[in-house]
């Protein structure tokens, strides 16, 4: 039976804070930091937001609105929020170079090995279970992006970066290629001070290179522009003025944090769940649209590119083999191989339909007359 919570003293509380960065460490996070529950202006811009609909179908984004503001509302008693950064980006992984290759498919770095979330809320769970250990029973609860928490805001404050104008957490000596994940308790821990300034500078290089033109300006993104969102998160038909910018994304899109200069002190992760499964890093795009359901299902078990489905990750591709630029005989393949996917859905035709006359319109643009 866990003991009773004990009430601490400040100096028991700051060796314990100290304690938790030190396991959260051990943990496999690379960096820890306590913050309080205030979300003050990051509510307000949250609100600015949502008034303006920028957040497209994202409709839970606007519903838990109550919930994001306060995390006490959402877990009760909750006094201090823990952020958690853990680094993901694979060693020896593409990232820029694979843009250029319309043929490949690019998925979000992110998303090549296991799906994060199980892994991170496992690890926060541990470190939960160490600080009951030492400080007796709590009101606790671990979340990791799946919940109503304002997670950047949180991670800003505890001093783990500034929010950059990609509106992307940034790390002055890791850039933003990790996941962030948070423990909610009632100890009421000393909190940590949050970087003075942003260090964005006068740079706009993430806003200028995005291909789709989603940011309305710093700090302010279109999300119904995004490639992550019309890749990820819509359900629908995906606006046909866009699909062109899409290029080969075909899951998410990470231009706005590989244009980042900070990313250049980027470091490689050592966890083996993060690495790429199936050669997604360097896949041929034919060749995933290739997959049955069957191995669809199969290969992106405990992936996070699952929650898409088939049918979107059809469509996805679809749309990426429609900016597909190949030879003649790749060509004919493709075409084969869309025709052959007909049938699925109306959803799935449409965007096919599409690619098809695209691959038409562009191999006749390159015929010689
Ligand atoms: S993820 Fe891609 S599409 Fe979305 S804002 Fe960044 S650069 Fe633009
Ligand atoms: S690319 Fe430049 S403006 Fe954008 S987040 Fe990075 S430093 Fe800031």
């Amino acid at each position: 039976m866990t003991e009773a919570s004990k009430s601490l003293s400040t100096v028991e509380l700051d060796s314990l804070a100290a304690n938790i960065k030190l396991w959260g460490r051990e943990l496999g996070f690379q960096q820890v930091g306590i913050t309080d529950t205030d979300t003050g202006e990051h509510s307000e811009h949250l609100r600015r937001w949502l008034d303006k609909q920028l957040h497209g179908e994202m409709s839970y984004m606007a519903d838990r609105e109550a919930l994001r503001k306060d995390p006490a509302a959402l877990h009760e008693k909750t006094l201090r929020v823990i952020s958690l950064r853990m680094d993901y980006l694979p060693p020896n992984v593409e990232t820029v170079k694979l843009l250029d290759h319309p043929d490949k498919a690019y998925l979000s770095r992110y998303a090549l090995g296991r799906d994060y979330h199980k892994l991170i809320r496992k690890r926060i769970k541990t470190l939960a279970d160490k600080i009951v250990e030492h400080t007796g029973e709590r009101s606790q609860r671990a979340f990791v992006d799946s919940a109503p928490v304002l997670e950047r805001a949180f991670a800003e404050k505890a001093g783990l970066g500034w929010i950059g104008k990609n509106t992307m957490l940034i790390n002055s000596t890791m850039g933003s290629w990790f996941f962030l994940g948070e423990l909610f308790t009632d100890l009421p821990l000393p909190i940590d001070t949050p970087q003075t300034s942003k260090h964005c500078g006068s740079c706009t290089a993430c806003l200028d290179i995005c291909p789709t033109k989603a940011f309305n300006g710093a700090f302010e993104l279109d999300a119904r522009k995004c490639i992550s969102y019309l890749t990820i998160e819509l359900k629908s038909s995906i606006p046909i003025n866009l699909r062109p910018l899409i290029g080969n994304r075909v899951f998410g899109c990470d231009d706005c944090q590989i244009i980042c200069p900070w990313n250049k002190f980027a470091k490689p992760t050592d966890e083996q769940d993060f690495k790429p499964r199936h050669g997604l890093d360097d896949a041929d795009m034919l060749g995933l649209f290739l997959w049955t359901e069957q191995e669809f299902e199969k290969k992106t078990e405990g992936s996070a590119i699952r929650r898409i489905g088939y049918q979107r990750w059809l469509r996805n591709l679809a749309v990426g083999l429609g900016n597909s630029k190949q030879d003649n005989d790749k060509t004919a393949q493709t075409i084969a191989a869309l025709q052959s996917r007909k049938g699925i859905s109306d959803l799935l035709d449409e965007h096919i339909h599409w690619a098809l006359e695209r691959l038409d319109t562009n191999s006749s643009a390159h015929t010689p007359s």
